[in-house]
């Protein structure tokens, strides 16, 4: 193999990948290089119960996946990917009995939104007119103005006044009643965004439009097939993977990016290009040497805010989940908070360090849709709540009788979910950053989603479009803009950046 490559791409997430499938495209030679015995970063399958059960590690509905414009060219449909969805996309339940569900048809969604109907159709059909240049607009290389400009002054301030709500206010405002008005900020929670939060509508809103559209759908076979589509767009041009291989150093000479240097000790040149899609506080604070990193970016990483950590779990089970409201026998994904006052609380707690008393829960339920998951009549179910980094008496201490508290949560929905138990995993947060060095104290979302950890301050100003102080070396993570996700728009970005530079 060939010690020099016109580009390297450190990490094979799903933005890595994508990095590299564009760069491929582009006729340049390019080495992916994975720290990790398998490739996929948060976006893998594996049986992690008992076997025959496959569970997604990390992600596993993914609303971006067959509509994203940085996914849409790549084709994934022709390299193997393929989709199933279920009637209901979003299902929003609480034990009083009432539930709103988020379908893509939306006579379906008005019925579930009930006296709240014609405000949601309000809100989906502005979306279905508008989706394909929003998410332009929302994914593109910042500024964005042309994308910006497509979408439509009207249509930006529309999306404005949502931004600059906060997820009760918006949803106070929209819909009158409970269940209606716990499904944006619910769906903010994805995140660290409470509904409290200035500013804190857009994500929850924008997971709200785009579960109506194009759905919270699965994968056949796993989550893991989007990564094995993305793979062969790389290798099919050339592109190289290598796993197993930990980039421990990133190598400057004359102030640019020349080589890697693995933790093996091997040396690897990069003629044009580094794309990182690591942590950004790993590149700055480890992967460079500090005498290269502008004092000022050294500093915003030492005090970097990570979002909330992840408590998730998988289960095999012996048939579907007993849920009480009928909605969620039929949604991919349910999301388990009762009220906005119930979701305040959560956010409190664990911001307070504390463990939730009442959980939230985002729980996905793939073998509905995707049978291949699980044996004949028995089903995987995949769910997680946030949590702070620490547990406060440590992960190894805690774990066991916090995830007994993520059944209770479910039993509450479903009386009877706790008998279908074949089997259990636990992924503490210290858990998910052994498996991906990425998810720093379990964050899944590539540092806070808040509003000033966005736009031009992803990572750090004026580092937002990718390039970062040292020349060649790119950061093309889900800690740039537009984040978390798998829409692969940071690594597809990031490899624009480096083939307008290399010219
Ligand atoms: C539990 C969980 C649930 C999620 N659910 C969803 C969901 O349902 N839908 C959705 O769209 N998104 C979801 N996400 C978020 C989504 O998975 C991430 O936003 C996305 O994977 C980020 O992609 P990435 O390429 O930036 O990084 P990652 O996927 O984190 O991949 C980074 C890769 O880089 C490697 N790496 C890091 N440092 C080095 C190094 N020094 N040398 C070599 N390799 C290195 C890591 O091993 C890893 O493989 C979830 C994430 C988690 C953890």
């Amino acid at each position: 193999m060939p010690r020099v490559h016109d580009a390297i791409v450190v990490g094979s997430g799903p933005n890595g990948l994508a990095a590299a499938a564009y760069l491929a495209r582009a006729g340049l030679s390019v080495l992916v290089l994975e720290a990790q015995g398998t490739p996929g970063g948060a976006v893998r399958t594996r049986e992690v119960t008992l076997p025959g059960f496959h569970h997604d590690l990390g992600a596993a509905f993914f609303p971006f996946g067959e509509i994203s414009p940085a996914l849409v060219p790549l084709n994934l449909g022709g390299a193997g990917l393929a989709w199933k969805h279920l009637p209901i996309d979003s299902a929003h339940p609480a034990a009083d009995g009432t539930c709103a569900s988020i379908s893509r048809d939306l006579e379906t969604s008005m019925a579930s939104f009930g006296e709240d109907g014609p405000a949601w159709r309000k809100i989906a059909l502005w979306h279905r007119r508008t989706r394909d240049r929003m998410l332009d607009a929302l994914l593109s290389t910042l500024p964005a103005l042309g994308p910006m400009l497509r979408f439509g002054p009207i249509n930006l301030l529309r999306l404005a006044r949502v931004a600059i709500s906060s997820g009760r206010g918006y949803a106070s405002s929209q819909f009158r009643t409970e269940a209606a008005r716990r499904v944006i900020p619910g769906l903010a929670l994805h995140t660290d965004v409470g509904p409290d939060d200035a500013m804190g509508a857009v994500v929850g809103f924008v997971l709200a439009v785009l579960a109506s559209s194009g759905g919270f759908g699965v994968p056949v076979g796993g989550a893991s097939a989007i990564t094995k589509a993305l793979i062969r767009r790389v290798e099919e041009r050339g592109g190289t993977l290598r796993c197993g291989v930990r980039v421990r150093k990133i190598l400057v000479r004359g102030g640019r990016a020349v080589a890697v240097l693995t933790t093996a000790g091997e040396e690897i040149e990069a003629r044009h290009a580094i794309v990182a899609d690591v942590a950004a506080p790993t590149l700055y604070r480890s992967l460079l040497e500090e005498s290269v990193v502008p004092p000022r970016v050294l500093a915003a990483m030492k005090t970097f805010r990570q979002g909330f950590g992840t408590f998730k779990m998988d289960w095999a089970l012996d048939g579907p989940v007993p849920w009480t409201h009928e909605d969620c026998s039929r949604a991919s994904v349910v999301h388990a908070g009762d009220s906005l006052d119930d979701l305040a609380k959560f956010t409190a707690e664990v911001r307070d360090g504390k463990l939730p008393s009442h959980p939230y829960m985002v729980i996905g339920q793939q073998s509905l849709a995707d049978p291949t998951r699980a044996p004949a009549g028995q089903h995987t179910l995949w769910a997680y709540t946030r949590v702070p980094a620490k547990a406060p008496d440590g992960w190894s201490h805690d774990r066991e009788s916090f995830a007994d508290r993520l059944e209770s949560r479910i039993e509450e929905l479903a009386p009877g979910f706790k008998k279908r138990i074949l089997a259990r995993a636990i992924f503490s947060p210290e858990d998910l950053e052994a498996m991906n060095e990425n998810l720093i104290g379990g964050d899944l979302g590539g540092g806070s989603a808040a509003i000033r950890h966005q736009l031009f301050f992803r990572p750090v100003f004026p580092w937002f479009r990718y390039r970062t102080p040292v020349k060649r070396l790119y950061l093309g993570s889900s800690y740039t803009h537009p984040g978390a996700g798998v829409h692969g728009a940071c690594g597809r970005n990031a490899a624009q950046m480096v083939l307008r530079d290399v010219g």
